[in-house]
């Protein structure tokens, strides 16, 4: 059994009391039968997110076919893809009047596209429906397949395309196993040749193990493959089963990655202990002029 580290002062978060808009909100997502991260990964910051209009949503359901073990989303066998989800998204979206959203899925490894199809289907009935609202997409690496899936992606790309490196490369084979580093940089590389307009980023979470150094590298790596926008957070344990947490990065050291991401040219980079790969997605896409 692993050493349980204490959680520092700054990681306990200060839960501010919900708005009415975080319960018109809770209450629309249940008639509608949407899942969001938010609520399925008790997000810190929903209370925030919520009031001001931005929430993540997860699609086509939530059951994953790789096996990560600091996620808490459930693995198996996944469902068909409903095909009335992206159309009960779109008017979701409406009637929340939601300004700026994030769509993510679950690995769709069973999937002959990856499940690009429908993220495009998504997007062409949000864009229908919300055409002010902007888009941006947290997708998995399409590992195999990811040729079709950007060609699939053409004829409706995001606003923002955002799929997470998450850890240095040495640790991939602990933390993701069935992910390839490299092949998840050349992933949002392609896209961003495809469409140079469109603002790509990726995310890195600390603590499974890293050095700072690795973590650098991994910046580098990222503005090689021509990534405009970074996340960079704290992962904490969702549970004693899952891989535990090794440090918790002191926020003069997350300070010191944004300063360093500043200069290494990314046009926005969020950095602390509390930063999710979503947290303030609409500012970070105001500051890369989406
Ligand atoms: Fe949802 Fe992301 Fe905000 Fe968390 S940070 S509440 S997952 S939008
Ligand atoms: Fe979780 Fe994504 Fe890994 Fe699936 S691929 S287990 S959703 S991190």
């Amino acid at each position: 059994q692993a050493e349980v580290l204490k959680k520092p002062e700054w990681i306990r978060v200060k839960a501010g009391s919900p708005t009415t808009r975080f319960y018109e909100i809770k209450d629309i997502l249940r008639k509608n039968n949407l899942h969001t991260v938010c609520e399925e990964a008790s997000c810190p910051n929903i209370g925030e997110c919520f009031g001001k209009g931005t929430a993540t949503f997860m699609i086509m359901g939530d059951k994953c076919t790789r096996r990560c073990p600091f996620c808490d989303v459930g693995h198996g066998r996944p469902d068909p893809l409903d095909v009335n989800e992206p159309l009960n998204l779109a008017r979701t979206i409406a009637a929340l009047r939601l300004k700026y959203v994030v769509i993510t899925s679950v690995d769709r490894d069973d999937l002959r596209d990856g499940g690009s199809g429908h993220f495009v289907e998504c997007i062409k009935n949000i864009r229908e429906l919300s055409p002010e609202t902007q888009i941006e997409i947290l997708v998995p690496d399409f590992r195999g397949r990811d040729d079709r899936a950007l060609e699939i992606l053409k004829s409706a790309p995001p606003d923002v395309m955002n799929h997470n490196l998450e850890t240095a490369p040495r640790l991939y084979k602990e933390a993701r196993p069935g992910s390839d580093y490299q092949f998840s940089l050349n992933l949002l590389k392609k896209f961003k040749e495809l469409h140079p307009n469109v603002p790509t980023k990726s995310g890195i979470m600390v603590g499974l193990g890293e050095t700072d150094e690795e973590i650098l590298q991994v910046m580098r790596d990222m503005r090689a493959h021509n990534i405009d926008m970074l996340t960079i957070g704290q992962y904490l344990a969702p549970t004693n089963s899952h891989l535990p947490v090794r440090r918790y990065v002191h926020p003069d050291t997350f300070k010191m990655f944004e300063e360093e991401a500043y200069k290494m040219g990314f046009t926005h980079a969020a950095v602390g202990a509390m930063v999710r790969s979503s947290y303030h997605a609409d500012q970070q896409a105001h500051a890369a002029g989406v």
